[in-house]
């Protein structure tokens, strides 16, 4: 038996905070963990960032809910389904994917949680666990499935590794370079493709 493990951000949908700063105009919420290497202080900065301009999580889902899944997005996890049994890890926090994941049919998904007060204030955020995307393909593989991995970048290598098998999509050529006992591709295409290759039915396109 086989589950199917991709990453949200980059697979899927653009990344949200960086799509979310663009459609808000808040260049300060561009920075990323190659800026700010410590996350604490990244989501502490952004937090702060939301306070000041107002924006609880009303305003933060409304703008997110004119984000798009990436072009072709959608075709390919219905694909994907119809063949696995699908999972996403992602490090993104439910509430932000919330309405990018009602556009790509509420898959399950396996993600970080936001503190929310009553007023809509964005309070805090709490990860799940440490190295979340490779416990949980552990833990898949505890249950003896066998876990086929689609990720993009440094956040997804140790899941790649972990899995049965791992496949870089969309990746800079950095990670590319970096990690080259994965097959590295960049369209739903050809990811199709590398699903089919590395499962162990026969499975057809
Ligand atoms: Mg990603």
């Amino acid at each position: 038996m086989e589950i199917a493990c991709l990453d949200l951000e980059g697979v899927l949908v653009p990344e949200i905070w960086i799509a979310f700063a663009e459609k808000t105009g808040i260049e300060e919420l561009k920075a990323t963990t190659r800026d700010i290497p410590d996350y604490d202080v990244l989501m502490q900065q952004r937090l702060r960032i939301l306070d000041e301009h107002n924006l609880g999580l009303n305003e933060i889902q409304e703008v997110i809910a004119t984000l798009k899944p990436l072009e072709g997005a959608v075709e390919f996890i219905n694909w994907l389904r119809e063949r696995f049994q699908v999972i996403i890890l992602s490090d993104t926090f439910y509430e932000f994917s919330q309405p990018l994941m009602r556009q790509l049919g509420f898959p399950t998904l396996l993600c970080h949680k936001l503190e929310v007060a009553e007023d809509g204030k964005v309070i805090n955020y709490h990860l799940r666990q440490k190295d979340p995307k490779r416990q949980s393909v552990l833990s898949l593989q505890g249950l003896y499935y066998r876990v086929i991995a689609a990720g993009d970048s440094y956040n997804d290598t140790t899941m790649l590794k972990e899995a049965d098998a791992g496949i870089l999509f969309h990746s800079p050529q950095n990670v590319i370079d970096e990690f080259p006992q994965f097959p590295a591709v960049q369209t739903f295409e050809d990811l199709k493709k590398e699903f089919i290759k590395a499962s162990n039915r026969e499975l057809s396109l």
